[in-house]
């Protein structure tokens, strides 16, 4: 802009210097012309009064520097002080002459072959008819130019700086307020107010950049805040494996030891399942992979970015699906188990009952066998029973069911119905501690007590004993189950809450269980908020103690007891 302005004002100031110098030319020739006339004017009307006093003698006489020419009226040239007139040809036909002979004076200017020189006439008509002529010569304008060359060269060099000077200056004043202008200040305004208009636009169009910017950088907040707070990840690259952007969890996810500063997805840090995966994404291709990445198991779901279609990039979608793989994993597990377990009893019945069927059995012996059919449907219904249990308590008991529970009438009834059973095995049952109130469902409690029970009388050693004791510990409900039984070694003992797991796997039928009783146990406290823990020495007894929160605990019918049974 400033080169602009500068151009066009040295332009102007040219043009105006160029103008003013012919113009003064104009004006000097234009001037000395003049004079040129008026002095050749005089000089004719000093010869025509002298040539009427004196004579034509006189004519010889005239000395002047200009050229003097007398012309009788039919052109013909009489005398000529510079010049043979018997030599020179007609002037009739001369312009100052014929304007002389038709209007008493005349004048004519006629540039001489070389251009350099004007010459100037004037004529006069004498009384007589004759025409007395005035000649003289003048520089022509390119020959007053040529002389005042030189300093007319100068005055327009001074002039073109001194023009290159105020342009640059005033290009300078111009521009700077509008190189200064700020949409905020209004001091450009006293020097332009027509700039009033263009800064309203700024300021209204800055405002909304800022207002757009707010919003941005609010959603880049917003977003961020979603993102690094997200359980999944998600890593955005482009063509080249370069990471664009990326959560924490994300980079947590692909790589045992992920660094923020990582720029791009490459088999360096990340596992080479991720890397095929990304370069599949890239290739057009939705891929998903699991890959293990320090024991936990990722998700990794790499999709093309498409865009003016081309494939641009590539999305990873991670997610941590280690305890979903996990579950199915036990689920299959339990499938099988549970499938295995149901078909030892349904085989044993059915040999059985084919026995009984073909008639191979004596009847002596049908007695014993239809008993061995009851027992091990006994023990099918049973592990049915457990299998309802635990897919209940798996799939959430409805909350409305619950209801206050004496703990201590509860365990005195599950004692009184254990009895025989503990008779048979020579186990003593004991019941120690307060009455204590838990919110809870009955039926749920009932089977974590008499699993526990039973475990402590199945695994204990003849003439043992069984104690179960309730008491408060700090606000919280402590059922314990204890017996001096066959113990559980150290290293098995998170073990025995599995499904189907046991210390034994070939233990007697005769000590009956499913290897579920554990595991409703674990659930069925879960389903209370308690917790289960498990004191155990090989050799010398078990004590599982369930540990209720305060919150479930119900502060009234609190009541020492102690019974022995
Ligand atoms: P089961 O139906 O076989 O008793 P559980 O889930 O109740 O199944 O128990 C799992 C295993 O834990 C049992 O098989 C047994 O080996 C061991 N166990 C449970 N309770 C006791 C206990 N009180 N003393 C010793 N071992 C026990």
């Amino acid at each position: 802009m400033t080169l602009r302005i500068f151009r066009n004002a040295f332009l102007a100031s040219l043009a105006a210097v160029i103008a003013c110098t012919l113009f003064f030319v104009g004006i000097m020739y234009y001037s000395t012309h003049k004079l040129a006339f008026e002095r050749l004017s005089a000089e004719a009307e000093q010869i025509a009064s002298a040539l009427s006093s004196y004579g034509d003698d006189y004519i010889n006489t005239v000395t002047h520097a200009s050229r003097v020419t007398l012309v009788a009226a039919d052109g013909t040239v009489l005398f000529d002080n510079t010049a043979d007139p018997s030599k020179m040809e007609n002037h009739a036909s001369r312009e100052e002459i014929r304007e002389a002979l038709g209007g008493g004076t005349g004048e004519c200017v006629r540039m001489s072959s070389t251009l350099l020189k004007n010459t100037l006439y004037y004529s006069k008509r004498l009384p007589d008819g004759r025409v007395l002529r005035v000649a003289t010569t003048q520089d022509s304008v390119l020959s007053m130019s040529a002389t005042a060359l030189i300093p007319l060269f100068l005055g327009i060099l001074l002039a073109l700086a001194l023009s290159g000077v105020l342009a640059s200056r005033l290009a300078n004043d111009i521009t700077k307020p509008i190189y200064e202008l700020n949409p905020e200040k209004t001091d450009a305004l006293e020097v332009y107010p027509e700039l009033l208009p263009l800064l309203e636009s700024l300021l209204s169009q800055q405002r909304t950049i800022r207002a757009q910017m707010d919003e941005l950088s609010r959603r880049q907040r917003e977003f961020a805040a979603i993102t690094e707070n997200m359980r999944e990840g998600f890593i955005l690259v482009d063509n080249r494996r370069t990471i664009l952007s990326c959560n924490r969890s994300g980079l947590v996810a692909i790589s045992e030891h992920p660094r923020a500063d990582e720029k791009t997805i490459s088999r360096v840090w990340c596992k080479p399942q991720i890397c095929d995966a990304v370069d599949c994404a890239l290739a057009g291709e939705r891929n998903e992979v699991l890959v293990d990445i320090g024991g936990r198991v990722v998700q990794v779901i790499a999709s093309p970015v498409v865009s003016n279609l081309q494939v641009a990039g590539a999305v990873l979608l991670t997610m941590d699906v280690t305890e979903r793989e996990q579950r199915e994993a036990l689920r299959r597990e339990f499938t099988a188990n549970v499938s295995h377990q149901l078909k030892t009893p349904l085989t044993s019945i059915s040999g059985f009952a084919e026995l009984l069927k073909e008639g191979f059995v004596p009847p002596e012996k049908v007695r014993e066998f239809a008993s061995d059919i009851y027992s091990e449907s006994r023990r099918l219904i049973a592990l049915i029973d457990d299998i309802i249990k635990l897919s209940r308590l798996d799939e959430g008991v409805p909350s409305t069911e619950r209801e206050p529970v004496d703990l201590y009438e509860l365990c005195d009834e599950i004692i009184e119905y254990m009895q025989p059973v503990a008779q048979k095995r020579s186990v003593s049952l004991n019941l120690q501690g307060e009455h204590v109130k838990i919110l809870g469902v009955w039926s749920i409690l009932n089977d974590i007590i008499y699993s526990l029970c039973d475990n402590a009388i199945k695994y204990n050693k003849p003439g043992g004993e069984v104690t179960i004791n309730i008491k408060r510990s700090y606000g919280e409900v402590e059922l314990s189950v204890s017996d001096t039984g066959v113990g559980i070694p150290y290293e098995l003992q998170n073990r025995v809450f599995e499904r189907f797991y046991r210390v034994e796997k070939s233990q007697s039928p005769s000590i009956g269980g499913t290897g579920l009783g554990l595991s409703i146990v674990k659930h069925g406290a879960q389903f209370h908020g308690a917790r289960v823990e498990l004191e155990s020495e090989p050799g010398f007894g078990s004590k599982f103690t369930v540990i209720f929160p305060p919150e479930s605990v119900i502060e009234d019918g609190v009541n020492e007891n102690r019974t022995e049974k």
